[in-house]
């Protein structure tokens, strides 16, 4: 039982750990795990290949990752004049930007956990492409690249894909972040994120994943029950300055995380993940290291944790789950998919 307050050094807030609470019983509402028996074209789809968009336009019968302008972009070149404003506190402008899909794969069926390891290589080679591109235009100040996975996350398509919103805003959580890393280097002469790494390493318990490059662990300061940072172990402002060694050591990581939240359960395991990089403002952003961040809203299958009074309300999260047991669960799987079959061991 783990029960006290642990400091979240990349967000300056609390966060409190009362794992003894988990045990209460639950009458709560409970999810399943949305997702039938998927196939590996759907003619349904508007992200398999050779498909035609909202928009008109048809999907080429595209092989490797592909990237195309949202058709329902949040942030684009296409947003209209802002409103006129006379008085008052309020100000507005126009929401400019770019708003991208990337599909991992033409397979309607793999997720990035079920993706061929070269393939998830391949994908993230063409998210340093994406960033380069975004990070490049006048209007860019940051650009988020996030996965909303599963039905109680809200995705709208099961096709497996990333969405980038290159926005002429940095992302709230970015600005703390980068706030707090350049304030560390000043106080401590020290990168926060190597020291976040460090310290993990040093109490191993919550490791998931290490290899040559590339650590994923469930930080000490979880919000959520088995959220999981997945990060270079060198400090990269984002991800397009990695090596193709860092990324491939990035990409193992990575899936190798994804695989033990599937097998955990034995279904596929729902998540925001987001790409936490330096905002493109042309600021320096002293001691910012690039890292993915793996949110996952279940608490146990089918059970949700729900964002209430202390989230919602007060802006501090309550983790009912202490980080050390959600790591070991996840240490205990194998890292071999449930789907892949034995004959892959
Ligand atoms: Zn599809
Ligand atoms: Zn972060």
């Amino acid at each position: 039982m783990v029960w006290e307050e642990r400091w979240h050094p990349l967000r300056r807030e609390w966060v409190v750990i009362s794992s003894h609470r988990d045990r209460r019983p639950w009458q709560g509402e409970t999810v399943g795990d949305g997702r039938a028996m998927p196939v590996p074209y759907s003619p349904d789809c508007y992200l398999c290949p050779g498909n035609v968009r909202v928009s008109g336009e048809r999907n080429p019968r595209y092989s490797g990752v592909f990237a195309f302008d949202n058709d329902h972009p949040c942030v684009g070149p296409s947003a209209p004049d802002p409103l006129p404003l006379d008085d008052g506190p309020y100000h507005n402008r126009r929401a400019d930007g770019l708003s991208r899909v990337v599909c991992y794969s033409p397979r309607h069926d793999l997720s990035l956990a079920e993706l061929p390891p070269n393939d998830v290589v391949n994908l993230l080679a063409a998210l340093q492409g994406q960033f380069r591109e975004l990070a490049a235009r006048p209007e860019v100040r940051h650009v988020l690249m996030f996965e909303n996975k599963g039905d109680v996350v809200g995705v709208s398509n099961p096709h497996p894909h990333c969405q980038i919103y290159a926005t002429n805003f940095v992302f709230r959580t970015i600005e703390v972040e980068a706030d707090a890393s350049a304030t560390y280097l000043v106080d401590k002469g020290r990168t926060l994120f190597q020291d976040i790494i460090a310290a993990e390493e040093r109490h191993q318990s919550r490791v998931v994943v290490s290899n040559e490059h590339a650590v994923a662990f469930v930080p000490y300061f979880a919000r959520y029950p088995y959220e999981t940072f997945v990060a270079p172990r060198t400090t990269h402002p984002n991800i397009a300055s990695l090596s193709s060694g860092e990324l491939e050591d990035l990409a193992q990581s990575l899936r190798d995380t994804l695989i033990r939240m599937d097998n955990l359960w034995r279904m596929p395991f729902p998540y925001v993940m987001a790409f936490h990089q330096a905002p493109t403002d042309g600021q320096s952003h002293p001691g910012f290291h690039f890292h993915i961040e793996i949110h996952t809203p279940l608490r146990k299958p089918g059970l949700l944790k729900y964002l209430a009074g202390p989230e919602i309300g007060g802006g501090n999260f309550l983790n009912d789950t202490a980080p050390e047991d959600k790591a070991r669960e996840l240490i205990a799987q194998s890292g071999v998919h449930y789907r892949s079959g034995p004959s892959h061991e």
